[in-house]
This record gives structure tokens, C-alpha cells and sequence, in this order.
């Protein structure tokens, strides 16, 4: 009797016979329905990091920026429940359509770098998100000063005074400036 082929499951990398596996698409196989499904749930919170046409995958941009704010507060990789941060990015953006994520994730940044909140206390109820629709027109505010801030300093004339004393205070205001050129 022939040997039955075996291939592996894409989800927990099992060994199954091929003719059972449970098939999706051309060839791509998992053990049952429920492998599949797991994958399926991991991969949500787990985009690709450039899109089919090769540009930055603004959603996995977001969702690393989610990760790095949890490690930075001493969670483990496995800590981060990604179904509540998932559902909650869903329903923030079903409220608001016209934010993207590369919006979403400048009003975490402005909250965790520029002002310091700590995204981790209770209130948060274990979602780093909760506080984005409460800054999100304060961060978009600080965005355009600083895009505006930004092309003040680099029309100033140094040579004069005044000017150079001004400079400084801008320079203070926008020491902590963050990259809004990746908007
Ligand atoms: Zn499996």
C-alpha cells in the first residue's frame, strides 16, 4: 500500500495526511476548521508590513507602535491581549471614518512621547486606545504647529538678533517634535 502523503499545518505545523487536511485554497492546508481559524485570528492583528504594492502597511505600522508601547511598560509579547486592541481600533474607526491608522497611532505618540500619559493606568482598561478619541484634535493641532514651526525655523534669517532669540524658544517647544513627515 502506498505511503499517504503528508503535509503540515500551516497554524500549529503538524504533519497530516493530505488527503483529510482541511484545504484552503491552492495549497495551503491546516488540520480542521479550527486551525484555520486560529491562524485566521492571529494573522488579524498581524498584517503584513508592506501592502500587495510594495508600500508600508500603515496598519502594521500602528500595531508594531501598540506592541513597542507595551514592551516599553514591561509586558511581555504574550501579555497583549490583541482581540480587545483589535475590536477597539474597529470601533473607534467605525465612529470616526475619515482617521486612518497613521492618525491613530501620531495621537499614541503624541499622548506617550510628547506628553507623557500614562496609557497603562486603570482607567485604560487594558487598551492603550482608550484615550485616542479624547486627543485626537489636540494631536492634530499639535501636528499642524509643528509642520508650521518647522517651516518657521527653516525661514528664519540667523544673522539677526531677535530672531536668533525666538529660534531658541522654538527650539525648546520642538525639542521633543516627532516624525510627522511619516504621516
Ligand atoms: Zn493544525
Amino acid at each position: 500500500m502506498p505511503k499517504e502523503a503528508q503535509i503540515t499545518c500551516r497554524f500549529c505545523k503538524k504533519k497530516i495526511d493530505k488527503s483529510t487536511a482541511f484545504k484552503v485554497g491552492e495549497r495551503t492546508y491546516y488540520c480542521d476548521q479550527e486551525c484555520y481559524d486560529k491562524q485566521k485570528k492571529k494573522s488579524t492583528h498581524k498584517p503584513q508590513k508592506v501592502t500587495k504594492s510594495g508600500k508600508p502597511n500603515d496598519r502594521r505600522r500602528l500595531t508594531d507602535y501598540i506592541m513597542k508601547l507595551f514592551l516599553e511598560n514591561g509586558y511581555e509579547k504574550s501579555q497583549i491581549k490583541w482581540e480587545l486592541q483589535t475590536a477597539q481600533l474597529k470601533n473607534i474607526m467605525n465612529e470616526h471614518k475619515d482617521w486612518t491608522n497613521s492618525q491613530i497611532q501620531y495621537v499614541l505618540k503624541y499622548m506617550y512621547e510628547i506628553l507623557g500619559l500614562d496609557l497603562f493606568r486603570n482607567e485604560s482598561n487594558g487598551s492603550v486606545l482608550s484615550l485616542v478619541p479624547f486627543y485626537f484634535n489636540e494631536a492634530s493641532e499639535f501636528c499642524i504647529k509643528s509642520r508650521e514651526i518647522k517651516k518657521e525655523v527653516e525661514n528664519f534669517n540667523f544673522d539677526d538678533e531677535t530672531v536668533i532669540i525666538e529660534k531658541r524658544n522654538i527650539n525648546n517647544r520642538s525639542s521633543k517634535e516627532i516624525d510627522i513627515s511619516e504621516l
